[in-house]
């Protein structure tokens, strides 16, 4: 597999993904962001459509909805559109691909899981019309876990060791990373009302996705799970015959975070709930691909002195450097045995997605 189609920044990741397309005679449409990036450059979502608008069956492969995991996601985008059996297979009168490139490009671009409201955009697809979900366990939690100083001392991490105990590894995981309301500046902050980048892909939805009647959606993430593996976890509403569909589609390995057998903790105002609302006519399958990075501790360090750092702008450049370099290196594993494992997985899922929209 040719490696090449991962990129070192955002700004190359978005010029590989729109020459792949201009490659393939496709048109990209660009919601251009209202920031810009790291080094001055644009920021956007970029949208490219192969197929027939109006096609039955939709299979979208979307990229960067945790910004710094899109140098993963990019990847596997530009691979699959630089794959000829790929593109062939999927050059079907009854099938559109719509490729989302890097959902949360400013996230991508500044190194950050978040977007520029310091928001989780996977956490929040929430209702805000109706009173938001209350996370006791990370009030109780958050001044350890976002310490005045950093790197933190021993008493910080004998501190993080004892809610370890009290709440039990899952349990301090699930009360970190389920989603929050409480906290603006905190870590797996869902929001206040909808992001920037939950309206553009509402926009992008309302436009491509109303007349497909079966939908498809592997949404690419990192940071959870073992090294190189690409755990495929469930999305969608928890109702038997839809998790059977995803299983049969994509194996029994397909994990479930509401039955407890997930790297991933069971989460608020995931992105399917506004998908499934916007494209409410289609028969909805999706899976988050999440690949495994550093150990979950060190992943977690990475994004305690990301945050920190965002509240603690006066930081010198120094340790900005060195906290952003531990922040890429938590989402996003440069070598090529990693790189070679994301892409074999990602062929695979794909497959199954346009199979299993046939079957
Ligand atoms: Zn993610």
């Amino acid at each position: 597999m040719n490696l090449s189609c991962f990129s070192q920044s955002y700004a190359q990741a978005r010029q590989a993904f729109l020459a792949s397309c201009a490659q393939r005679g496709l048109a990209v449409e660009s919601h251009i962001h209202p920031l810009t990036g790291r080094d001055g450059e644009q920021l956007a979502i970029d949208v490219a459509l192969h197929g027939n608008a109006d096609a039955p069956n939709l299979l979208v492969l979307s990229s960067g909805c945790h910004g710094v995991e899109g140098f993963c996601g990019s990847g596997v985008q530009v691979d699959r559109l630089n794959d000829d059996a790929w593109f062939a297979a999927t050059q079907r009168d009854d099938l559109a691909v719509l490729y989302i490139h890097a959902l949360n490009p400013y996230g991508f671009s500044h190194l950050r899981r978040v977007t520029h409201e310091n928001v989780d955009l996977n956490r929040n697809f929430v209702d805000f019309s109706q009173p938001l979900p209350d996370n006791a366990e990370y009030r109780a939690i958050a001044p350890v876990l976002l310490p005045k100083k950093w790197p933190v001392g021993s008493g910080n991490l004998l501190q993080l060791l004892g809610l370890t105990l009290r709440y039990g590894r899952k349990g301090l995981q699930a009360g970190i990373s389920r989603g929050q309301h409480s906290d603006p500046k905190g870590l797996f902050f869902a929001g206040s009302e909808p992001t920037w980048s939950n309206l553009r892909l509402r926009e992008i939805l309302r436009k491509y996705g109303q007349s497909c009647q079966r939908l498809a959606w592997v949404d690419v993430h990192t940071g959870l799970g073992p090294r190189g593996y690409g755990e495929r976890i469930y999305k969608g509403k928890q109702n038997a015959d839809d998790i059977a569909r995803c299983r049969r589609w994509w194996g029994n390995a397909v994990t479930n975070a509401a039955e407890g057998n997930s790297a991933s903790a069971d989460l608020n105002g995931t992105i399917d709930l506004g998908v499934m609302a916007e494209c409410a006519q289609a028969q909805y399958t999706g899976v988050t691909l999440e690949y495994g990075t550093l150990p979950g501790k060190q992943v977690l360090s990475a994004l305690r002195g990301e945050q920190w750092l965002y509240n603690h702008p006066e930081a010198p450049a120094a340790q900005h450097q060195l906290i952003k370099q531990q922040m890429r290196d938590a989402f996003y594993v440069d070598a090529d045995d990693w790189k070679q494992q994301v892409l074999e997985q990602a062929k695979e899922v794909m497959e199954q997605g346009l199979a299993g929209l046939y079957s």
